[in-house]
């Protein structure tokens, strides 16, 4: 198992170094061809070997359950060790995890270039796709404090890809986590104002410049003032454009406010429908 979790985490390494000097050298020269090429060779070289460390990881701890569930008499000891050997193994799950959103952001943004960037639309309950990504969030994050308001019905019909409109939500939540202070709590409202709904998340965070409210929704935008206050400080600048995109291809309206050493609140809204009506899938226009 041990030697399992080193070749784990050279893996998890090696992939993530690599992604990093990737992502850093488009961000920098983003053109369509640099783009275009980059994308196609991510899309094997991250995700084949991000399949075999996810398999590896697996493995391990499934035989290291399997030692521990058998071996109740061990020395107190091995047993110490072996617990010890868990905290690799759980690091090598949160670093997987982030890099596979890191590859859904980048594969999504080349989506978007490509125009294939589609949201399957059904009709859903607003309040419980907003709630199934706050207790996901809330699971990640058992030492923060998430507060969640419903100031509206329980029932809210929406047309709505409902991955996507969670990725919104996982995505606001998880900056107010990152971004604010650890002791600091975070808000997540659900409003109606006549035929939209209105979801927003709160931090008592640093909040954001001027310049910085206007430009946080373009792609590979991150400010340079504002430190990583909670989990990985790995990002691409992705996550709020493709908020922007998946709100806008919902007919909603997105936005912020933020004073500077206040907190920021980040909303969406999107337009409530009648149940009855046709469910659709649409394409995007952008390029
Ligand atoms: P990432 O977090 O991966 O850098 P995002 O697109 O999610 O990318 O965010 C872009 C930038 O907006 C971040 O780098 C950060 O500077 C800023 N930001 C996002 N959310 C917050 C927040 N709640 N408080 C302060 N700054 C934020």
């Amino acid at each position: 198992v041990a030697k399992l979790t080193g070749l784990i985490i050279e893996q998890v390494r090696l992939v993530n170094e690599w992604a990093n000097s990737r992502a850093n050298a488009i961000a920098l020269e983003d053109t369509n061809a640099r783009f275009d090429a980059f994308m196609s060779i991510a899309s094997h070289e991250l995700r084949t070997p991000l399949t075999t460390i996810k398999g590896n990881i697996q493995l391990a701890m499934r035989r290291l359950d399997t030692i521990m569930a058998h071996n109740h008499d061990l020395p107190e000891v091995v047993q110490e060790k072996l617990l010890r050997v868990k905290n690799p193994l759980e690091y090598a799950v949160h670093r997987v995890g982030v890099q596979d959103r890191m590859i859904s952001d980048l594969l999504d943004t080349s989506r978007i270039r490509a125009n294939k960037f589609m949201m399957i639309m059904h009709h859903h309950n607003i309040v419980e796709i907003v709630k199934a990504a706050y207790e996901d969030v809330k699971l990640s994050a058992p030492e923060r404090q998430i507060m969640y308001h419903l100031a509206a019905e329980e029932n809210l019909m929406v047309l709505a890809d409902a991955d996507r409109i969670g990725q919104v939500v996982n995505n606001y939540l998880t900056n107010a986590l990152k971004y604010s202070p650890i002791d600091q709590p975070v808000e997540l409202t659900i409003t109606r104002e006549d035929q939209n709904v209105r979801i927003s998340v709160s931090d008592h965070g640093p909040g954001l410049s001027s310049e910085d409210q206007q430009r946080v929704w373009e792609r590979f935008y991150r400010s340079t003032v504002v430190d990583v206050q909670y989990g990985s400080g790995v990002g691409l600048g992705l996550g709020l454009y493709l908020c922007r995109m998946i709100v806008e291809q919902h007919h909603g309206q997105i936005g912020l406010t933020s004073q500077q050493g206040k907190g920021s609140t980040f909303w969406f809204t999107l337009p409530l429908v009648d149940a009855t009506r046709e469910e659709a899938t649409t394409g995007n226009n952008y390029s």
